[in-house]
């Protein structure tokens, strides 16, 4: 094996307790449930696991809080061998947590509590840029400041910003930064919150594309947020696949054909693997089905982390081979 690509991912750590449920319950109502089932979560976690199954040397940059929660997620990135050096442990605040309730039909009611997430600052995010990387991910479950101290990147770092979930003020936080934006990843409906908050003509665009097939609306949202957000601008669109839109054009990249028993986690995954594929070189288009192999791969198994694929993985569930290094 070659030298690994270095991914450095910003983003939140939570940990996910998940209780299935006859029915969602209501306001006021108590509904009894199965016993509760505890998870590594978060969107920045699940990424930088994502990366280091495929291989990667990975550094994860968040904030827990000095908790038992805390401390298994610490271990949790460990054991996925996922550098743990730039995670601040917060004393006096509780680590992150989604609360999650599942109904019969899959149906689900997420609360998050960001917790300790919220208390990572561009400072923490300033310290990790100096140990060098390829590739820098972000997602937005961490405050905009921080958010935004990372795409004050050193300019020779490749960053890929997942804008999920979008802020409220979602175009402010990449405005004066198109020009040195690498990657945006949004999914359909965070680029159609993105969208609407943008010019009236983009936005009409996007009403008119609201009849098209999925990708098709997919693609055409992708070349609406590349004329303003960023370079090369990915928007997912699940079982279908995702939208790529840059300098070059547009291209759509069909969903693998797979059998899906549990999608959480799958943009994650998709995220992780598009910041390898990018680190070892693969060409854009390329980069994009590496990443949606890896997307498809893990929707075949449940859970998020649990679910996240190796090299080998991919190959056997979508018959891609994964670029070797
Ligand atoms: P998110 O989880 O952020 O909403 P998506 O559901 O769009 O993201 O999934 C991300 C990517 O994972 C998709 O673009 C696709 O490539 C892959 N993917 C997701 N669900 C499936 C599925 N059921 N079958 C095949 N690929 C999938």
């Amino acid at each position: 094996m070659g030298i690994r690509p270095r991914v450095t991912v910003v983003g939140s750590l939570n940990m996910d307790i998940s209780v299935t449920v006859p029915s969602l319950p209501g306001p006021g109502m108590t509904v009894l449930g199965s016993a509760a089932r505890f998870s590594p979560g978060g969107k920045g976690a699940n990424q930088a696991v994502a990366a280091a199954r495929l291989g990667a040397e990975v550094r994860m940059v968040g904030c827990v809080g000095e908790d038992a929660f805390g401390r298994q997620l610490l271990a949790d990135q460990q054991a996925e061998r996922v550098s743990t050096e730039h995670l601040r442990v917060a004393p006096g605040t509780p680590t992150g947590l989604a609360m999650i309730a599942v109904d019969g039909a899959g149906e689900n009611l997420i609360i998050v509590a960001p917790g300790a997430n919220h208390l990572l600052s561009p400072a923490d995010v300033a310290a990790a840029q100096a140990t060098p990387a390829d590739v820098l991910v972000v997602s937005a479950e961490i405050p905009v400041p921080a958010i935004r101290s990372a795409l004050a990147r050193p300019p020779e770092v490749l960053c890929i910003l997942n804008l999920a979930p979008v802020p409220a003020d979602g175009a402010n936080v990449i405005a004066g930064f198109a020009d040195r934006l690498d990657w945006l990843v949004v999914n359909e409906s965070e680029a159609a919150a993105l969208l609407g908050a943008q010019a009236p003509r983009q936005a009409q665009a996007q009403t008119q594309a609201q009849a098209q097939a999925p990708l098709q609306r997919a693609a055409q949202a992708a070349a609406a947020l590349a004329r303003t957000a960023a370079r090369h601008v990915v928007v997912t669109a699940g079982a279908h696949g995702a939208a790529l839109a840059d300098l070059e054009g547009t291209h759509t990249i069909p969903g693998f054909k797979v059998h899906a028993v549990d999608t959480v986690g799958a943009g994650d995954t998709f995220v992780g693997a598009l910041a390898v594929a990018l680190a070892v070189g693969l060409p854009t288009p390329d980069a994009v089905r590496a990443a949606a192999a890896a997307g498809a791969a893990a929707v075949t198994r449940p859970g998020a982390q649990a679910a996240m694929p190796t090299p080998a993985d991919i190959l056997s569930i979508t018959g891609l081979k994964w670029p070797k290094f």
